[in-house]
């Protein structure tokens, strides 16, 4: 019997328009969402900040552009801070837009990490669905995904089991990793290249350590990510030699796939638990092996001796060590992980398995 396809609307992270960059990780993961389930016939619509725009193989989507100002994010937010929402916000804007074409949909699924979506989702007659997006980083979020996992656990998804043991739930948390567009990365089977560094330039990403590491062998970091917190970049720029960082700004996919694939190996040191870690596998994809600190998604998604090392976290010198081991990893093996459990039809099919166990759930509690 075929399988029937499902109206799906999905909302974008109240941070920027998709394509601006500014939703981080979130924007890559919508985009190859949005490919995914299209590629598998779903009829797609996406909410999101107006100046929004589809990457290309997301035709078939509809656009529903919404006017707001943005929300600030939950990042960097103190442990007890209260939800703000601004004067004219995006977030209710984007939920009003998302409640209406929901209404006639199967699901609406929240890309976002927002308290406003959680707390509607026992009072409104559109399925909403949550896809994770970070840690525990805020005690009122916390509790707002936890009241969801205890009323409606079967609309809550995860990028890692690390990311969801920071919540309490009440059963096995639903993970469905994330996945990528892999014909915009190619493989590049040179291992002698520089080591590499990519991500936010902020503190929870821990590019001192990084830094640090690369010195230690007397090398120079090539960095790539957008400069979120500049005092921050400056002070680990003045802990290491001059001209051990070498700064490469925020590149789009096609750019630092093609620069970060001559790596030899890219490091990553995250001093928080990482709900996944993109440029792991977007590196990997390259065929580039990750040395990665044990914490967090990266701790998950690299296989120590197989696509990469995993050392302890916080531990320059076991970086170091492991950096001198790289060339003991098979590039190969690196895109083959990367093509088995990151694309974008492996995790668009874990999404759909999700939405339809969680409305199958709905009716038999009905
Ligand atoms: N990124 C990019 N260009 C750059 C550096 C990073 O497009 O020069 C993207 C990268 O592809 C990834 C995102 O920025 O999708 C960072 O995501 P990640 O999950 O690593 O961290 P987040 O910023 O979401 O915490």
């Amino acid at each position: 019997m075929p399988v029937r396809s499902l109206q799906l609307v999905l909302v974008n992270t109240p941070i920027g328009a998709l394509g601006s960059g500014r939703g981080g990780g979130v924007e890559l993961t919508l985009a190859s969402l949005i490919q995914g389930l299209v590629r598998q016939n779903h009829r797609v619509t996406l909410v999101s900040a107006k100046g929004s725009t589809l990457p290309s193989g997301c035709t078939g989507a509809t656009l529903v552009e919404v006017e707001g100002v943005d929300q600030p994010s939950w990042q960097h937010a103190d442990p007890d801070a209260p939800v703000s929402i601004p004067r004219n916000g995006l977030l209710p804007a984007l939920w009003e837009a998302a409640l209406h074409h929901g209404t006639s949909a199967d699901a609406v699924i929240n890309c976002g990490y927002d308290w406003l979506p959680l707390w509607l989702t026992p009072w409104v007659q559109p399925r909403l669905f949550h896809l994770i997006s970070m840690g525990d980083v805020a005690h009122v979020m916390r509790e707002a995904i936890e009241s969801v996992a205890s009323s409606h656990p079967q609309r809550l998804a995860f990028h890692t089991h690390r990311q969801a043991a920071d919540f309490q739930l009440p059963g096995t948390a639903r993970v469905v990793g994330n996945g990528f567009d892999l014909s915009r990365y190619s493989l590049q089977p040179s291992c002698d290249g520089p080591l590499g560094w990519a991500g936010r330039i902020a503190p929870e990403k821990g590019l001192e350590d990084a830094a640090r590491a690369a010195a230690a062998l007397g090398e120079s970091l090539l960095v790539w990510g957008l400069r979120e917190d500049p005092a921050y970049a400056a002070a680990v720029e003045a802990m290491v030699p001059s001209g051990t960082i070498q700064w490469r700004g925020f590149q789009p996919t096609h750019a630092l796939q093609q620069q970060l694939g001559s790596c030899r190996a890219l490091i990553n040191t995250p001093k928080w638990n990482e709900a996944y870690g993109n440029v792991v596998v977007e590196a990997l994809a390259c065929g580039v092996p990750v040395v990665a600190y044990d914490r967090g998604g990266p701790g998950e998604l690299v296989i120590s001796g197989e696509t990469g090392w995993l050392v302890p976290p916080d531990d320059v010198q076991a970086l170091v060590t492991a950096l001198r081991h790289v060339d003991q990893i098979d590039r190969f093996q690196c895109r083959a992980w990367a093509e088995r459990n990151a694309t974008c039809e492996v995790f668009s099919a874990r999404v759909d398995a999700w939405i339809r166990d969680g409305l199958e759930a709905d009716v038999s509690i009905s």
